[in-house]
């Protein structure tokens, strides 16, 4: 009897896949971290480049297999980059993107962020890069992984008038009503390994189909490991258990980014 139960959870324990909707592999320097991940059933990651470099590596990392990349330019590199040089390198990210579109599920991180007065002093040149990245999404029909600190407001204007409609609002800081326009507008928001009180009242009234589970790691959490953190927040918030959140977040996370269409090696399944 005993040894029937602990084969049935042997089994149980190996269907709870949970998936990563957002992560940085490229600067997660033990390789060890994102094995071990695998193994403790976070069988699929989005690892998002953010600059050339990130970019270049998140192609090398990606098998289509467990780790999907997705490219992109996020805002920290491009207030971070001199003026004359910005228009080259984005250049650069859109044609690495274009010419391995076969080989990636996604364009990310893009978006704006105002974390602070001088970086909103640069919302124009933010909201420049980021449009042509949403631009370049429709041309290759892929979603996107945004990013919106402190500038959601002005993301979702941004989005409408681009209508952009794949979207992933990564590290979702939003409330029920930032949550509810997203939902309207068929958008999805991920939910990072950290709790927090208005976290937990937008989970609970938003519907778990529009919902995924990231860690953002090694930025949030440390490894990808950390969206089982995610996942049992979501179970909570919906008081729901961890298999049903699980098995709910993973297949959105699956049907969003497409995994499906991707075939060991990067090649495209038509
Ligand atoms: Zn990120």
């Amino acid at each position: 009897m005993r040894v029937i139960e602990q084969q049935k959870n042997a089994v149980f324990k190996s269907l709870t896949e949970l998936a990563d909707a957002h992560c940085h592999l490229d600067i997660i320097h033990d390789a060890g971290l994102i094995r071990k991940a695998i193994e403790r059933g976070v069988i699929s990651m989005v690892t998002n480049g953010v600059d050339i470099k990130s970019n270049m590596k998140a192609l090398e990392l990606a098998d289509n297999k467990n780790i999907f990349a997705a490219l992109g330019m996020d805002p920290e590199h491009i207030v971070g980059v001199p003026e004359h040089e910005l228009d080259r390198i984005v250049e650069f990210n859109l044609d690495l993107a274009r010419q391995n579109r076969n080989r990636i599920i996604g364009i990310g991180e893009i978006g704006l962020d105002y974390k602070n007065e001088e970086w909103r002093q640069m919302a124009s040149r933010q909201k420049l890069v980021f449009v042509r990245f949403i631009k370049l999404a429709a041309e290759l029909d892929l979603p996107i992984s945004v990013h919106a600190r402190s500038a959601l407001k002005d993301v979702f204007q941004v989005l409408e008038e681009e209508h952009a409609e794949k979207v992933h609002l990564h590290y979702f800081e939003g409330d029920e009503k930032d949550a509810e326009l997203a939902v309207k507008r068929g958008y999805m928001i991920s939910v990072p390994p950290i709790e927090s009180s208005k976290r937990r009242r937008m989970i609970a009234s938003t519907p778990i189909e529009n919902l995924m589970a990231e860690s953002d790691a090694p930025v949030v959490g440390n490894s990808p490991m950390a969206v089982e953190q995610s996942v049992r927040l979501v179970a909570e918030a919906k008081s729901i258990d961890f298999e049903g959140a699980a098995a709910a977040l993973t297949n959105n996370t699956k049907g969003f980014f497409g995994f499906g269409r991707m075939q060991h090696g990067g090649l495209i399944r038509i």
